[in-house]
C-alpha cells in the first residue's frame, strides 16, 4: 500500500509539473508577443538619502500589462523570460527604456533629475557575448552619460560563470556604475567583493528586516556597514518598511535605502510631478522628512 501511495504520489508530481511546464511554455510565448505589442512598462523606485529621505537615484522595474491576466509581476515572469532566452531582449529593451527616460529627465529637470538610473540586469544577459555591445550601442543612442547608469547585478549571476565577471568587467571600463543585489543571500558574498569591480552594495531585504530586533538579527545588516564603509562602496538600504528600521539604519551608518516606506516603485508621470516640485521649491520629497530627529 506505501508503495501504491507513493507511486500516486509521483504521478501527481508528474502531472503537477506538466502543468507547470505549459503554463511556462504559453507564458513565454505571450511574453514574446507582449514586447512587440508595447505591453510591458517600467516603474521608477526612489533610492532615497537617510535621514531626509530625498530622492537620490531610481531603480527601473518592468512591468507586464497582460490583456487577461492584468498586472504580471517580474518574479513570475523574469524566470520564464530567462529560460526561453526573451530577457536577452526584454533587457535590451528595458535599458533602451530607463536610459532614455533619464537622459529626458536630465535635460528638463537638470539638478534636479536623479543622479542615477540602475537597471537590474539577470544572470542570463551576462552570458550573452553581446551584451557589453548592447551596453555600448544604447549609450551612444539614448546620449546616456555612462555614469548615470548603474547595472544591478547578483552574485550568484557572477560567481556561477567566468565569462560573467570577464563581462562585469568590461562594461565596468565603459564607465558605467555596477551594484551587487540582494547583497548577502548569495553563497559567495564577501569573496566577490574582492574580484568583483562593484560601486554599491545594496543590502538585501532580508538584513534589514532584522534591523530593530535582538542583536543577533542586526548583526550582519551591522557588518555590511562597515564593510561597505571600509571598501569605500556605497551602501543601499533595500525593502526600508518601518520608520524604526530607517532610524536604526542611519545609526547603523547606512546613508541610502529603498523601500515601501519611503516610496513604491511608481509611474514615470508621479516621479516628473515630484522632480517639479523640487526643481521648483529645491525641497526633498519623500516621506518621511527627517528621521534624525
Ligand atoms: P530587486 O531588483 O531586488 O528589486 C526590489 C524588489 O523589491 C522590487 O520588486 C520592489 O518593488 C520590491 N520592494 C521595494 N521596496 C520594498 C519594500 O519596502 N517591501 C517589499 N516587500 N518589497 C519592496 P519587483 O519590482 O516585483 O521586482 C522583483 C525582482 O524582479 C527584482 O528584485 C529583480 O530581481 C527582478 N526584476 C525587476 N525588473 C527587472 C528587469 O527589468 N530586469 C531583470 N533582469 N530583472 C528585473
Ligand atoms: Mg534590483
Ligand atoms: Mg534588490
Ligand atoms: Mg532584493
Amino acid at each position: 500500500a506505501a508503495k501504491e501511495q507513493g507511486k500516486s504520489r509521483y504521478v501527481r508530481y508528474v502531472e503537477e509539473m506538466d502543468a507547470r511546464a505549459v503554463e511556462h511554455a504559453r507564458l513565454g510565448a505571450e511574453l514574446r508577443q507582449a514586447l512587440a505589442a508595447g505591453d510591458l512598462f517600467l516603474l521608477y523606485q526612489p533610492v532615497v538619502t537617510l535621514p531626509h529621505g530625498e530622492m537620490s537615484s531610481l531603480e527601473a522595474l518592468v512591468r507586464w500589462r497582460h490583456p487577461e491576466r492584468g498586472l504580471v509581476s517580474p518574479a513570475e515572469f523574469i524566470p520564464v523570460a530567462e529560460r526561453n532566452g526573451m530577457i536577452v531582449e526584454i533587457g535590451a529593451w528595458v535599458l533602451r527604456e530607463a536610459c532614455r527616460q533619464m537622459v529626458e529627465w536630465r535635460s528638463r529637470y537638470g539638478d534636479a533629475a536623479p543622479s542615477r538610473m540602475a537597471v537590474n540586469v539577470s544572470a542570463r544577459q551576462l552570458r550573452d557575448p553581446a551584451f557589453v555591445r548592447t551596453v555600448a550601442d544604447v549609450l551612444r543612442e539614448t546620449g546616456m552619460d555612462p555614469g548615470d547608469l548603474l547595472l544591478e547585478i547578483t552574485e550568484t549571476a557572477v560567481f556561477d560563470s567566468g565569462p560573467a565577471l570577464e563581462t562585469v568587467k568590461a562594461v565596468r571600463e565603459l564607465g558605467v556604475g555596477l551594484a551587487l543585489d540582494d547583497f548577502g543571500t548569495g553563497h559567495s558574498s564577501l569573496g566577490l567583493l574582492r574580484t568583483c569591480p562593484v560601486d554599491v552594495l545594496k543590502v538585501d531585504k532580508l538584513f534589514v528586516d532584522g534591523v530593530t530586533g535582538a542583536a543577533e538579527h542586526s548583526a550582519i545588516a551591522t557588518s555590511l556597514a562597515q564593510i561597505a564603509r571600509a571598501l569605500r562602496l556605497q551602501a543601499v538600504a533595500e525593502g526600508v518598511e518601518t520608520e524604526a528600521q530607517a532610524k536604526r539604519l542611519y545609526q547603523l551608518g547606512y546613508r541610502l535605502a529603498q523601500g515601501f516606506l519611503f516610496a513604491p516603485p511608481l509611474p514615470a508621470g508621479e516621479i516628473e510631478r515630484r522632480l517639479a516640485e523640487r526643481a521648483g521649491d529645491g525641497s526633498g520629497l519623500c516621506d518621511p522628512p527627517a528621521l534624525a530627529s
